[in-house]
């Protein structure tokens, strides 16, 4: 049997003393990636079993996790944790971190634990801590699908851990090793004519191969969409189809916008309000066949919702993202990756107001992002929105990587009306 954990996740080991928690941590994870709290009693007391220093051990354990887990490190916690309140505090750490928190619970037989707890020579605890243990977690196991827990894996017996493979998925948003150049690419809304002049001014190459486009550069630069590929404009079949052909080929990059998001729920038969120009999508979608809404829908559920690139340097994104969310991956970030923040309020065109997280962004990394359309891009603390509103008769826009250069051909007709005039919508 396999597990597969994240790269990036707070795991909490769950079971009694003698379960086998240690020697499962030391099997499957580095020895820096463990916090184990008799480790911790040890440090403080040079005794792993004594039970004194207990708070001052789990102090320790969750500032070491803490740290770890805002420098964005795959954590490992090696304690009984068979206490609600107890897995409640790690559960929220990793949530302020943005990091996904998994259960490996070791739910192994009593008359194993006290077993192994007589025959152990590093030391014996008595019965009835063990028995306790043993309590608590048979009192809580049913409870742990809703504390919060994105995975849970839950065995009963040693043979299942005996030939156990654990797996790490590396983090679709972590592309650090992609270093570019690049051209990062603006809300497309279905316009595939404004599409197609951008990528030949980038001296993109693109023809077509049967139902299929081919789309390369030949200096190997690769193309990031930051999302908004449909809704309101002419031609969302075939900008979805050029983009995903060149995903597909390697040449490009493609994150979620909440366009994106939203027409994949349409897809999938959820109720969604053909609002925002995704009636137009619909409608271009049913001219084409089945096929091709079952491909739609799958590479739109499989879209990142941003990229890290180049060793850090470069952030991808719809909508805007602070910096300690970062290669993140948690519903609060996919929500910020898709919105940005809003505060809450509406203008008197009724959208959302939106806060503007970018006049205070100290990061190192460039973050590039589209979302709302502006007159013209402008860089705010090395973060540069470069939806330049195409489809209500702007431009579309890209920015070559590293070169810093913007790249923009002109709308060939105001394709969509927009709810409050383009010039007012611009962010400063
Ligand atoms: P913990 O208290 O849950 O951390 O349990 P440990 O990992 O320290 O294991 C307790 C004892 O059980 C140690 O003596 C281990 O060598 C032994 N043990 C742990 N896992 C296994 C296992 O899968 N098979 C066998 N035979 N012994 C194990
Ligand atoms: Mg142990």
């Amino acid at each position: 049997m396999q597990i597969t954990l994240p790269e990036l996740a707070l795991i909490l080991l769950v079971g009694p003393s003698g379960a086998g928690k240690s020697t499962f941590a030391r099997n499957h994870f580095l020895p820096t990636e463990i916090i184990s709290s008799d480790q911790c009693r040890a440090m403080i007391c040079d005794d792993e079993n004594d039970q004194s220093v207990t708070s001052d051990a789990f102090e320790i354990l969750h500032l070491i996790a803490e740290k770890r887990l805002k420098a964005g490190r795959f954590t490992v916690v090696d304690a009984t944790n068979v206490q609600p309140e107890a897995r409640k505090s790690l559960l929220k750490l990793a949530r302020q971190y943005y990091s996904p928190t998994i259960a490996i619970v070791l739910d192994m037989p009593l008359r194993l634990c006290l077993e192994r707890n007589i025959r152990r020579r590093d030391r014996t605890l008595p019965e009835e801590a063990i028995r306790n243990h043993y309590g608590l977690l048979q009192g809580s196991v049913q409870g742990l699908a809703k504390e919060g827990f994105r995975q849970i894996h839950h065995f009963r017996k040693p043979d299942e851990l005996a030939n156990l493979g654990v797996l790490r998925k590396p983090n679709r948003t972590n592309q650090k090793s992609e270093t570019g150049p690049f051209d990062l690419v603006g809300d497309v809304h279905g316009c595939f004519e404004e599409l197609c002049l951008l990528l030949q001014s980038l001296g993109y190459r693109t023809s077509l191969a049967g139902q299929n486009f081919e789309t390369y550069h030949p200096d190997g630069r690769k193309l990031v969409f930051l999302g908004d590929l449909v809704d309101r404009g002419p031609k969302t079949p075939h900008v979805l189809r050029l983009v995903m052909d060149a995903v597909k080929s390697g040449d490009a990059f493609c994150l979620s916008g909440n366009h994106d998001a939203k027409l994949l729920k349409a897809l999938q038969g959820q109720k969604v309000s053909y609002t925002h120009g995704l009636a137009e999508s619909i409608r271009q979608l049913e001219d084409m066949s089945k096929e091709f809404r079952e491909e739609v829908a799958e590479f739109l559920r499989t879209r990142p919702s941003h990229y890290v690139f180049d060793g850090g340097a470069l952030v991808a994104v719809h909508a805007g993202l602070r910096e300690e969310m970062h290669g993140r991956d948690s519903g609060k970030v996919r929500v910020f990756c898709l919105y940005g923040e809003t505060t809450g309020e509406t203008d008197e065109f009724g959208l959302p107001v939106r806060y503007p997280w970018a006049t205070d962004y100290r990061g190192r990394a460039m973050v590039i992002y589209g979302h709302t359309p502006v007159m013209v891009p402008q860089w705010i603390n090395n973060t540069l929105c470069i939806d330049t509103g195409c489809v209500f008769g702007g431009k579309l826009t890209a920015l070559r990587y590293p070169e810093k250069e913007l790249v923009s051909v002109s709308a060939l007709t105001e394709y969509y009306k927009p709810n409050r005039p383009f010039k007012l919508s611009e962010q400063t």
